[in-house]
This record gives C-alpha cells, sequence and structure tokens, in this order.
C-alpha cells in the first residue's frame, strides 16, 4: 500500500480522521479497522538492514497511527492513538543503533491524551510503509513501520559491491571498470572484475575463444578448496566453460520478526541458519567450477526479515545457478532427528510430513509480517505458480547429491528428497532446494547445530554436493556473455 492509499474502510468513513499533524502536501496514512482505546504496549524491536529497517510495536490492542514525513532534514513523525506512553515504548530510543542505515535518532513524547508521538530522525529520505499485523504465533497485535529507501537495494548491485570490496589488493581493478553495471549485462561486469580486465562488453579474443579470461592471467586452480574433500570428478569437456561467474543463492531461512523454530535451549533457526550460510558462502567463494570462479548470494544477510517472494525475486535478479534456503527443522516429539533436503512439487506432496513442513515454512510471511492484503498475496503466488519440469528435475538431482554428502556428516531423516509446495522454491528457472539441516528441536540436534565444528562440517558437505552436481550438469552457457 503506498503511503497515499487509505484502506477501504477508511474510505468508508468508519474511522474518525484527527487533525493531529499538520503537514501541507505531505503524505498522511490512517492504518487500522479498529481503534482499541486503552492497548498497552507490551514489546518494541527494530531491525536495521541495508534493504529497510523495521519498528515493531507490538501490544494488546490494534492501533491506529497516522504518520508524515517531513524533509530537510528527514524526519518521519508517527502518531499512535490509543494509547499513554509507557516503558516499553520509551525503551524504542535506546533500541536505535549507530549503523541503522536510516535512523538516526527518535524521540518520543505524550503528544495529547492518548496520542503518543514518535518522531525518527532519519538519515535520508525514506518510503515508508506502515501496516498492522494480526496476532499470529507468539505475537499479539503489531504495528509495524519498514523504512525503505527512495531507491531501492539493486541485490546485483550489492553483490558487485561486494566482490569488489573482497578484490585482493594485488589486483586492483582499472578505474573504468568501476561505474554502475548496465542493467543489461551485469554479469560481464562482474566478470571484468573478476579478472581484472576491462568491462562490460569485452568480447572473447580470436585466439583462445573458449577459455575463461581466468586461464589467461593465472595458473588454473585446483578443482576444489583444500576443505572440500574428496574432490568431486574433473568437468572433463572444455567445451563446457561458460566464461563467467557462477552464483549460488544461498537463503537462510526466517529472520527479523521470525525467529523460525525455537529449540529447547532457546536456539533461533534463523540464527543457525545465517551462521551456515555464512561457511557455505565462504567456501563458495573460494571455489570454482571447471575454471570458472563462484561467487555466493545471501537473500539475507543480517538479522531481518524478507518475504519469501522477495527472496526468490533476488535470486533471479542475480541470475542465480542455484538456489539454496537453509533452515532447521522441529517437531512436537523431541526425538525426531535428521537432516532432510526438499525441492518443489507440481503434484502435491511427497509425504503429508512434507506438506505439513512446505505449510509451517509457507506461514513464515504471516510471522514476519508482510504489507499485503491478502487478495494481492493470492495473485503474487499464482504469478510464482510458473514451476517447471526441468527446473524439479534439477533440483532432485542437487538435493541427491547434497543427500549424499550430508549422510557422511550427520543423519538422515529420509534417504530421498522429498517434494512439496514450498513458496521459496518457486523460480522457473533456478534448480531450488530447501535444506533442513536437523533437529532444532531435539536436544541433542540442537547443541550440534550451535557447534562450529558441526557448521564447518555441514558447510563442506553441502559444498562438496553442489560441486557433484555441477560436475555432473555443468551450467549452461548464457549466450549474452560470450
Ligand atoms: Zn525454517
Amino acid at each position: 500500500m503506498s503511503a497515499q492509499e487509505v484502506s477501504p474502510l477508511d474510505r468508508q468513513g468508519l474511522l474518525r480522521r484527527r487533525t493531529v499533524l499538520k503537514g501541507g502536501s505531505l503524505a498522511l496514512l490512517l492504518s487500522g479497522q479498529q481503534i482499541a482505546f486503552g492497548a498497552s504496549i507490551v514489546a518494541v524491536r527494530v531491525w536495521p538492514a541495508n534493504d529497510y529497517t523495521r519498528v515493531t510495536i507490538e501490544s494488546d490492542g490494534r492501533l491506529q497511527s497516522r504518520q508524515l514525513v517531513v524533509g530537510n532534514p528527514p524526519r518521519l513523525a508517527v502518531d499512535i492513538e490509543g494509547i499513554d506512553l509507557n516503558p516499553a515504548l520509551r525503551e524504542l530510543v535506546g533500541k536505535i543503533r549507530p549503523d541503522d542505515p536510516y535512523i538516526n535518532g527518535l524521540r518520543v513524547g505524550q503528544f495529547a491524551p492518548e496520542v503518543v508521538r514518535i518522531v525518527f530522525d532519519l538519515k535520508q529520505s525514506v518510503l515508508p510503509q506502515v501496516f498492522s499485523l494480526a496476532p499470529v504465533a507468539a505475537y499479539k497485535h503489531r504495528l509495524v513501520l519498514d523504512l525503505y529507501p527512495e531507491q531501492p537495494v539493486d541485490p546485483m548491485e550489492a553483490l558487485i559491491a561486494e566482490r569488489m570490496r573482497d578484490a585482493p589488493a594485488s589486483a586492483p581493478a582499472p578505474a573504468y571498470a568501476q561505474p554502475k553495471p548496465s542493467a543489461a549485462d551485469p554479469l560481464g561486469d562482474l566478470m571484468a572484475q573478476q579478472a581484472g580486465r576491462p568491462g562490460p562488453a569485452a568480447p572473447p579474443t580470436p585466439v583462445a575463444p573458449s577459455l575463461p579470461p581466468t586461464v589467461a592471467i593465472a595458473p588454473p586452480r585446483p578443482a576444489a578448496p583444500p576443505s572440500v574433500s574428496p574432490a568431486p570428478p574433473p568437468v572433463a569437456a572444455t567445451s563446457t566453460r561458460t566464461d563467467r561467474i557462477i552464483i549460488v543463492a544461498l537463503d537462510p531461512g526466517h529472520g527479523g520478526e521470525d525467529p523460525g523454530a525455537i529449540g529447547p535451549n532457546g536456539t533461533r533457526e534463523k540464527d543457525i541458519v545465517l551462521q551456515v550460510a555464512h561457511r557455505l558462502r565462504d567456501r563458495i567463494n573460494s571455489a570454482n567450477v571447471g575454471g570458472n570462479p563462484m561467487r555466493a548470494f545471501l537473500t539475507r544477510d543480517a538479522d531481518f526479515f524478507v518475504p519469501l517472494h522477495v527472496r526468490v525475486q533476488k535470486a533471479r535478479r542475480v541470475q542465480a545457478d542455484l538456489f539454496v534456503s537453509i533452515h532447521a527443522d522441529a517437531f512436537t516429539n523431541p526425538d525426531a532427528n535428521g537432516a532432510s533436503v526438499f525441492a518443489l512439487s507440481q503434484r502435491g506432496a511427497s509425504s503429508s510430513a512434507a506438506r505439513w513442513l512446505a505449510n509451517k515454512e509457507n506461514d513464515a510471511d504471516k510471522v514476519g509480517g508482510i504489507n499485503i492484503r491478502a487478495e494481492d498475496l493470492h495473485v503474487q503466488r499464482a504469478l510464482f505458480d510458473m514451476s517447471t519440469t526441468a527446473q524439479i528435475n534439477d533440483s532432485l538431482k542437487l538435493g541427491t547429491a547434497m543427500l549424499g554428502e550430508i549422510r557422511n556428516v550427520g543423519k538422515l531423516h529420509k534417504p530421498q528428497v522429498e517434494q512439496a509446495g514450498f513458496a521459496v522454491l518457486k523460480a522457473p528457472d533456478i534448480p531450488s532446494v530447501l535444506v533442513e539441516t536437523a533437529f532444532i528441536s531435539n536436544p541433542g540436534e540442537e547443541a550440534k547445530l550451535r557447534s562450529a565444528s558441526y557448521q564447518e562440517n555441514l558447510a563442506d558437505a553441502l559444498m562438496r554436493g553442489i560441486q557433484r552436481y555441477f560436475a555432473q550438469n555443468p551450467p549452461l552457457a548464457r549466450s549474452r556473455q560470450l
């Protein structure tokens, strides 16, 4: 919903409008369908991230709010009606981190009887989205303030920026390779950066058109990093080389408002899966496929919530070759144990347990909280329902390769790749799997998931699985990059 829109109930005049804020042409938003006067704030949370910063105000009744954006210096004022200032709300001031990309600081005050005003001093102009969420899981009513940048963060540019930061000092990028990538050939820039040659559109040399540029300037690297053992069979034919960076999208599940499953000793799934993703990222970033460098792209690299369809969109934006969603399982029976790997299904789930799990993971949007009406969500889900048999077949191969490696470092819950309708696996053009690393609800496996050594073993196994998959299914050339 844009800042200018009001909900249908607002249009029907069911809500009283109070002229609490006077702002000329400034955007005004009413939210809420019932005013819960006398509600109490029970918690406040802040989730800063480059994509957006979220402030959540949780209360025991639904809150009504209105907001006002003020420029120069940029500020955002939010009036919350029906409450009085309480200690929980005052805590918000101390929860703003100095490195928050959007919020410099904030003030909270009782603006009028039963009206609390929060003024955010901003580091840059934002497009705020303010919306309410009904009670779900452990949460009561939530008023959510999402502060988005006016210029959305582009996953491809973020990936290139990270690549540039990591570039070895001994091989600085030429200045002319630095400008922002063109939308037409973003990977061309990445490749130019990798090879230290000017980009974005250097044509293949007539001398050795089939060789990747890295081979021309450096001795061939081993087929796998030292931590990856045993090495998969090498890719035989040079004709399968694609002269580009191989991108693996890693998708740490949950995040921010959505902790995922919580172990008996309080371990949160969202924290474990981010740690495992970081370990796998390190392995990917130092590996290659048949001489082509690999690069990991994380759909989230901090503790904030990313809606399921946005995870898929991000992976497609960077033209990922693979998508690996990382989770930890949970069940009511604390004895349940072992890892499992899932692919998408076009024809129902492979088991009732798989269907149950897919439903649970698909509920992440409800817990994490997205600003979308139910009917929009339906349309959005339908748009993503374009899965292909080819994608699923490749996903099954990738999942099988991973299971074959995970069984060497831990127990398997199911020996075969299972299938169900996971929303996050619906990129029609990217082989996509969801890995349930172990049962966080099992005290023994919770302890393993917390341990650095098991996380390392797991990351090694996933890396070997990826290498094994690519050895048997070399990434295809993308014509516009050759
Ligand atoms: Zn999960």
